[in-house]
């Protein structure tokens, strides 16, 4: 039987990913003894290998770690959210070494440079941030343990008010479920596509509208997880405007900062009992 928490982390290697990982292990308190482990994957695993030693090395002087003397282990797994293959592999070896998962945290994700647009960039942005996000989260859910969660790394650029009246209405419509929702998906592609998506109320965004639909899946998720009476709550959120690879230079927050935003979101999201008492299943964060 296991005797750890079991947390994972995509898109590990480096950004608001690292943060998250970094802040869980500072964050984590021990609670009845019961021990940590955190899964920081990586699509690459020289990436994700090398970010694990210097982590490893950061947090040697907060002795956290479990060779420190705490009560946190860092371990790395070859993660690629497009790779179903390597989704599966994740799996199994959560399923031999752990019995299960508590928290799945989803933060990977892509975005093409200024304002490239056209049904390739769409495709491939939907592949990683939403078809990706989805299909771990289909493979793993079985794998989570009664009152664990799902914090899904969204975007403010990904909120309602992007699309028309008529289609925010249909993303938030309480009865959508998933296959409604990856119709809509379809429906954006399609009309990229035959060049329509304007007219159709869509924006001229294929990163926002993936994380729209990230925030909605969350939402979907919720609701199924209530359904079920699994506790399990999914939560989506907005890390701020941070200074990585994919927001650029301009960004105002740095993913070391810990004082309101960035990393502090999912690590609240992650661990913290009030924030489960206090809001819906299925919440969107922001700010505060
Ligand atoms: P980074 O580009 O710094 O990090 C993205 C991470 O996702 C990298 O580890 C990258 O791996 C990984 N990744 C990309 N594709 C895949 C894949 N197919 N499988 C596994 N991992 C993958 O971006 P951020 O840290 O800024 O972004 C983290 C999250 O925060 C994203 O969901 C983003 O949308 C969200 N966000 C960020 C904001 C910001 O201002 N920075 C604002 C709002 C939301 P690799 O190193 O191999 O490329």
């Amino acid at each position: 039987s296991y005797v750890t928490k079991v947390i994972l982390v995509t898109g590990g290697n480096k950004g608001i990913g690292y943060a998250i990982v970094r802040n869980l292990a500072l964050s984590y308190v021990k609670s009845s003894s019961q021990p940590l482990t955190i899964l920081l994957t990586a699509r690459n695993p020289t990436l994700g290998q090398s970010s694990i030693d210097k982590l490893r090395e950061e947090l040697k002087p907060n002795n956290v770690l479990i060779d420190d003397g705490g009560n946190v282990d860092l371990k790395f797994l070859r993660l690629d959210i497009t790779d179903e293959q390597s989704i599966k592999d994740v799996k199994d070896v959560i399923e031999k070494d752990y019995e299960g998962l508590d928290v799945l945290i989803n933060n990977a994700a892509i975005a093409f440079k200024g304002d490239a647009f056209d049904i390739n960039v769409v495709r491939t942005t939907f592949a990683t941030n939403f078809y990706g996000t989805l299909n771990v989260i289909n493979h793993l859910y079985p794998l989570i343990r009664k009152n664990g969660r799902i914090v899904n790394v969204s975007s403010l650029a990904g909120e309602l008010h992007i699309v028309s009246k008529a289609l925010g209405q249909e993303f938030s419509n309480e009865n959508l479920d998933m296959d409604g929702l990856i119709e809509l998906m379809k429906r954006f592609e399609n009309a990229v596509e035959k060049g329509t998506y304007k007219q159709e109320g869509w924006p001229r965004q294929a990163y926002g509208t993936s994380k729209l639909g990230v925030t909605t899946m969350t939402r979907i998720l919720a609701h199924r997880a209530d359904k079920e009476g699994n506790g399990i709550k999914v939560f989506a959120c907005h890390p701020g405007w941070v200074k990585t690879d994919l927001a650029g230079e301009r960004a105002p927050l740095t993913p070391g900062m810990y004082s309101h935003y960035c990393a502090k979101i999912p690590v609240l999201l992650a661990l913290d009992e009030d924030i489960v008492v206090q809001n819906p299943n299925g919440s969107y964060f922001k700010d505060k």
